[in-house]
């Protein structure tokens, strides 16, 4: 194993290094148990650059076009690197998020892949529960989200060696143990958080310094923003997130991100082994 000084070298060297070269690779695992402190002083270019030139094999972002989302995709697109941006349309989108994922296409004259969830599926569930059951019940809504979300995800990263998402570890209670990159045992893949230790505020400079797209309803009120049912713009002081599955009062994750024993964040010595496999 590499001390941890020669992988932070390393690391500062990949970004630097030519686009994709592989010479740079290093061990999965060595990423994820790699510090935090590693990537700190890396900017988002060259966090993302990073990733893409030490991990071996397909290199995955999953958008749904939030203001983290549109600034890690302003990375991968204007540095051209050899990472597939997908998107999970669950098919109750805002028309706004359609709209802005036609004009951030434009913007980056980049295609981005659209997995949908499977047919059958969604009329088994409509079938069972009705076309908005989700409010009725914790288990409807979770059932839902499988449906519209988990399975789609699945067919998105499978074969992939990394998966990147737009996490950031303020964004709620759930997601406050956040780190760079964490081994996810039930996918067997390293999902590492770029944005893990930026704030809110952060992103949005970022995307008013850099003109990037964003979604209209961020103009009013809307913080976090998933499928349109599900979805309510935030009061004053209200958390971020409050607006997601606002009738619920304690599950604000659809499943996509949620810890509980299926993610194990690793640190040196940790042992990625551990957790229970996702329902
Ligand atoms: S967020 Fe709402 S509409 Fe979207 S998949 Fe989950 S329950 Fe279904």
């Amino acid at each position: 194993m590499n001390s941890a000084r020669s992988l932070q070298e390393r690391v500062q060297n990949a970004f630097a290094s030519a686009p994709q070269s592989a010479s740079a690779k290093i061990d999965p695992d060595e990423l994820a148990g790699s510090s935090a402190d590693t990537y700190r002083d890396l900017d988002l270019a060259q966090r993302v650059a990073a990733i893409r030139n030490i991990v071996r094999g397909r290199v995955v972002f999953t958008t749904s076009f939030g203001i983290e989302d549109q600034a890690i995709a302003h990375a991968i697109f204007t540095q051209a690197l050899v990472i597939d941006v997908v998107t999970l349309d669950t098919g109750r989108l805002f028309p706004e998020t359609y709209e802005l994922w036609a004009r951030t296409e434009r913007r980056y004259r980049h295609r981005i892949h659209a997995y949908c969830p499977d047919s059958a599926g969604v009329e088994g569930l409509v079938i069972r529960q009705g076309i908005n059951g989700f409010y009725t019940s914790l288990e409807a809504r979770q059932a839902c989200c499988a449906t519209r979300k988990l399975e789609p995800l699945q067919r998105a990263i499978a074969g992939a060696t990394a998966w990147i998402t737009g996490l950031r570890a303020d964004q709620s209670d759930e997601r406050a143990a956040t780190t760079f990159a964490a081994v996810h045992p039930y996918y067997r893949l390293i999902k590492v958080n770029p944005l893990f230790d930026w704030t809110r505020e952060r992103v949005l400079s970022f995307i008013r310094e850099h003109g990037i797209p964003y979604n209209s309803l961020h103009d009013h009120g809307f913080t976090s923003i998933g499928c349109a049912p599900c979805t309510r713009a935030i009061a004053a002081g209200e958390p971020e997130r409050a607006g997601r599955w606002w009738w619920e009062h304690e599950h604000k994750e659809c499943g996509l991100h949620r810890r509980r024993d299926a993610e194990v964040s690793v640190q040196p010595q940790a042992d990625a082994a551990t957790g229970a496999a996702e329902p």
